[in-house]
Order: C-alpha cells, then sequence, then structure tokens
C-alpha cells in the first residue's frame, strides 16, 4: 500500500516533530545521509561522528517501535528523498523545512516544481511542530521593518510572550537579566566532571569508519557526546543537579585546560533535536522553583535559549543569503593557519581555547566570543574564513547558528545585529580567566615584541576603524586614552600589531568549501 514519506533531516531527530509520524501506518520514514553535505567543509571527525551515529540510533529506535524506516546514503538528501520514494511509491513527501539556506532553497523549489514527482509538504520548522519556539513568520512580525534588531529587546519580548520568568508583568527578581552577576573567576573551585557516554557498538562502528576518512579535522579518539535521547536527557539532568547551580556565577570564566566548567554542553545533543529548547526551559525553570538553582544562574541561562538562540535563527533567516557576504569592516586577512593547528599558537589563551575545539569540538561561549571571535575581529580575519572554521570545527555548529553568531555578533561584520563590536584588549581575558600568567606574553604591555597581541591590536583596530567607532559613546571614550601617548608610543603600538598580525597570517591554510552542497 502506498503511503506518504516522512523525511527526517539528520537535526530533525525528535520523534514530537511534524516530520516524524506518530503511528507506523501513517507512511515510511527516510533518513538521508547526504554525502556532498559532509564534503562541504574539512567537518571535526567527532561532529561526523555525533551526526552519524545519532541518526542511526534514531533509525534503531523508530524501527524497533515498528515503523518502516530507511536509512540512506546518497550524493545529496534531495537524491536519496527521490530514491525513497521510487521504492515505495510514496503518495507524498512530509519534511520540515531545513534549517540552512542551501537545502531550504533546494526544498522549496522542489515543492513548487514538482520535481520529486509527488507532492512535498513542508512545514516550518518552529512553533507546533517544529524545532524552535517561533515560526519564521512570527520572527518577521517582531522584526518588523526596524533597521537595527535588539537582543536583549527581543529577549524582552519573547519574556513577556512566554510568560517564562515573569510575574504580573514584572520580570522575576526584579530585573531582565543578571549579567553583572554572572562574571565571577574561578578561585580554586572545581567543575563536576562532563558526563561522558561511551560508545555502544554503533558509535563504535562509526568511529572505525570516519577515523579514516581522509580531509577532515579532529580526531574519533575520546567520543563521549550524547546520541540518543536517552542519554541527552541524561546529560540534561547531569546539567541541573551538578552544574547549574554555578553556572551563572562563572559563565563568563575560563581557566586553562578546562573546557566545560560549569556550562551545559547541551548545545550539541539540542541542534540535532535529541532535546528540544522546551526541555531545556521547563528544566531549569522547575530547578529554581524548587529551590535548586539561584536566579541568575536560571535567567542566564533562559536567556540563551529563549533569547539569544531564538534571535539567532531569526536573524539568520532575516539576513540571508547577503549575511554571507557582510564585512562592514573591509576586512581582508587570512584565517591565522594555527585555527587547523592549535600547536602553533603562541598566545596561551588562544591556544587553549583551539586545543579544546581539536579535542572536544567544543569551546564555550567567551572563548568563541572573546577570544577566537575577538582575534579574528581585531586582525582583520575575512568574516567568511572564519565563519567556515566555526561550522566546520564545533560539533554544535551549523550555519543557520554559526553564521549569525560570527558574523553578526563577534565580528560585527553584519551592522543590523549590535550597537558596538565585542573589541577587547587582553585586559579583558586578563580579568577572565588564569591564561595570561602562564603566557609567554605581558598582558601589562602594549608595544614590543613581548607585548600581549591582543592589547596592539586592539588600539590599531581602534585607530583604523576611529572615524565609525568614536561615533559610539561606549567606545569613543576610549580615544582619550589613545589621544594622551606620544606619537613615538603610538608609533610603536601599531608596529606592534603590524608584527603581530604578519606573524599569525602567514603561511595561511586554503580550504576547499561548498556552502551550499547537500
Ligand atoms: Fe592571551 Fe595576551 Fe593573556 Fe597571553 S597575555 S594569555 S595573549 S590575553
Amino acid at each position: 500500500m502506498s503511503r506518504p514519506a516522512f523525511f527526517v533531516g539528520p537535526w530533525d531527530l525528535d520523534r514530537r516533530l511534524a516530520c516524524v509520524p506518530d503511528h507506523p501506518d501513517q507512511g515510511t520514514v527516510v533518513l538521508v545521509e547526504s554525502i556532498s553535505k559532509s564534503k562541504a567543509l574539512p567537518f571535526h571527525r567527532k561532529k561526523l561522528v555525533l551526526i552519524r551515529s545519532a541518526l542511526s540510533h534514531f533509525a534503531a529506535e523508530l524501527e524497533a517501535d515498528g515503523f518502516t524506516v530507511e536509512q540512506v546514503r546518497a550524493r545529496s538528501f534531495l537524491d536519496g528523498i527521490q530514491a525513497h520514494v521510487k521504492r515505495y511509491g510514496s503518495t507524498k513527501v512530509v519534511a520540515l523545512r531545513p534549517r540552512e539556506w542551501g537545502l531550504d532553497s533546494a526544498l522549496s523549489e522542489a515543492a513548487s516544481t514538482g520535481a520529486l514527482g509527488v507532492p512535498l509538504e513542508l512545514h516550518d520548522d518552529g512553533g507546533p511542530g517544529g524545532h524552535f519556539l517561533l515560526t519564521r513568520d512570527e520572527f518577521s512580525d517582531w522584526a518588523g521593518d526596524k533597521a537595527q534588531l535588539r537582543m536583549d529587546v527581543f529577549y524582552r519580548w519573547m519574556r513577556r510572550r512566554s510568560g517564562i520568568l515573569m510575574e504580573s508583568n514584572k520580570p522575576v527578581g526584579g530585573k531582565w537579566s543578571f549579567d553583572k552577576a554572572n562574571r565571577k573567576s574561578v578561585k580554586g573551585e572545581q567543575p563536576p566532571p562532563l558526563p561522558h557516554f561511551d560508545p555502544d557498538a554503533i558509535t563504535q562502528r562509526i568511529m572505525a569508519e570516519v577515523a579514516v576518512w581522509d580531509g577532515y579535522w579532529g580526531s574519533v579518539e575520546g567520543f563521549g557526546w550524547p546520541v540518543t535521547r536517552a542519554q541527552a536527557v541524561e546529560a540534561l539532568q547531569g546539567f541541573i543537579e551538578e552544574r547549574l547551580c554555578r553556572f551563572g556565577d562563572f559563565q563568563d570564566a575560563m581557566v586553562e585546560g578546562q573546557s566545560f566548567l560549569w556550562h551545559a554542553c547541551l548545545s550539541p545533543a539540542l541542534n540535532i533535536g535529541l532535546l528540544s529548547p522546551q526541555d531545556l526551559l521547563h528544566a531549569v525553570i522547575e530547578a529554581h522553583e524548587s529551590g535548586r538553582a539561584p536566579l541568575n544562574a536560571v535567567e542566564g541561562f533562559v536567556r540563551q535559549v529563549l533569547g539569544w538562540r531564538e534571535f539567532m535563527r531569526g536573524m539568520y533567516w532575516r539576513r540571508m543569503p547577503e549575511l554571507r557576504a557582510a564585512n562592514a569592516w573591509q576586512a581582508d586577512q587570512p584565517l591565522p593557519p594555527m585555527f587547523w593547528q592549535p600547536d602553533q599558537a603562541q598566545e596561551a589563551c588562544v591556544r587553549d581555547a583551539l586545543s579544546s575545539v581539536r579535542d572536544h569540538g567544543y569551546a564555550h561561549h567567551i572563548q568563541r566570543l572573546m577570544v577566537l571571535g575577538n582575534l579574528g575581529l581585531l586582525l582583520g580575519v575575512r568574516p567568511i574564513e572564519l565563519s567556515h572554521w566555526f561550522w566546520a570545527a564545533f560539533v554544535d555548529a551549523y550555519e543557520w547558528v554559526e553564521l549569525p553568531n560570527v558574523h553578526g555578533m563577534a565580528l560585527a561584520a553584519d551592522t543590523t545585529f549590535t550597537t558596538k563590536p565585542y573589541a577587547a584588549s587582553g585586559a579583558y581575558i586578563n580579568r577572565m580567566s588564569n591564561h595570561c600568567r602562564g603566557c609567554r606574553f605581558s598582558v601589562r604591555k602594549r608595544a614590543g615584541a613581548d607585548a600581549c597581541p591582543f592589547n596592539a591590536l586592539f588600539w590599531d583596530f581602534m585607530v583604523r576603524h576611529r572615524e565609525r567607532i568614536s561615533k559610539n559613546p561606549r567606545m569613543g571614550v576610549l580615544y582619550r586614552s589613545w589621544d594622551r601617548w606620544s606619537e613615538a608610543e603610538q608609533a610603536d603600538i601599531r608596529a606592534t600589531a603590524s608584527a603581530h598580525r604578519a606573524r599569525l597570517t602567514a603561511h595561511a591554510i586554503a580550504v576547499e568549501v561548498h556552502d551550499d552542497d547537500g
């Protein structure tokens, strides 16, 4: 008997989504591994293991529950769906709109041209039956024709709309954000270990395959990310019980050799559907209401999921495809090769963040924004090169989330996201970490061979973009310091910046990229 086919993308691994049938009689399920997508970038091998293993586990779980499931490895997602439709004589295809622009365009076109030979029913990937809290139209309605869209304004709107952490239409605790309480340094406290999920037979088989694939980055060794819904729920519970209580305090802290600290580290599971944003929000609110987590931690976490994540996804669809080309500072430098070769990094803070990415496919948000993103901004790295690196290297990165974060926030290459760039000198990193005391550079120096590169590059960036930055009241005041220094001192700082830039960007590594393949 011919039935509909349900296309479950590798990012749709949630039984509650509209692209997964409720009952085996409703239709067949097709899960596709796209060969061209896996070759679009030199992805981290742990990311490939995560996605392939989670997909295989999801297929096995559906099969065990009586569903007819086909897991296809095909040249592209569309080819895989088409082959399934032919084999099963499907009457139509049901899918969620894909999260990335290239495949979303391809499926939308297939839906309108009838390229699959049967109707293609595309559901919004947000709202009821979707993965995100908002539909794409709901975000567009909020954004309207505003020239500049602010995350904090969006976040307040989402709090009011959802009623989360609200009391009589006022924020619980009297403030929308407890960010200022979330900047403590770690002084001797030891974070609990992150749960490690030992690879089962399926994951081990995939690790063995991926380990010998050429053209990828990092190693499969030590893989321990959750690959099933049950493991993801266990990871969420572990976060709530062991780390959420200090998550807020140490949210912005960095400690040498500590990749995870008190962070949730749930985004790899969340971004492929093993958890939903509602799962996370319910769990942290429940922990707060039962007195197990302080407000500063819970609000900080809610801001990430309810505010930041939805805002990034909304902005991605609003600004694509132009967002890829955004380059407001006319940055023209290549990505430093140390991003692919962390051992080459001489800067302790950069080496630690890059090593964490190489070893785990993960670094936490302040390492991403204030070390790696900040370095890219100050050096003047071409935005798309840094963006591609984030996309390839992080186990939780997909274009919908990394592009707005890199182009919109970290590099301020697109002018619609932020009022000021997140540019910072070494003083910020020194305040938030213990890296500087073991670094070969001196964070107190602005000029000279042993001066912290972030210091000279920060002032060089400020001077190069004085006309634009001086109009910003929060950053413009910094020029008073620069103007006080002698011409000789200013020249030394700029010469130091040039030397660091030449050293850091020499021998750039060319990477082949196919953004829309899949
Ligand atoms: Fe990083 Fe500069 Fe500190 Fe070294 S001195 S760890 S480069 S901020």
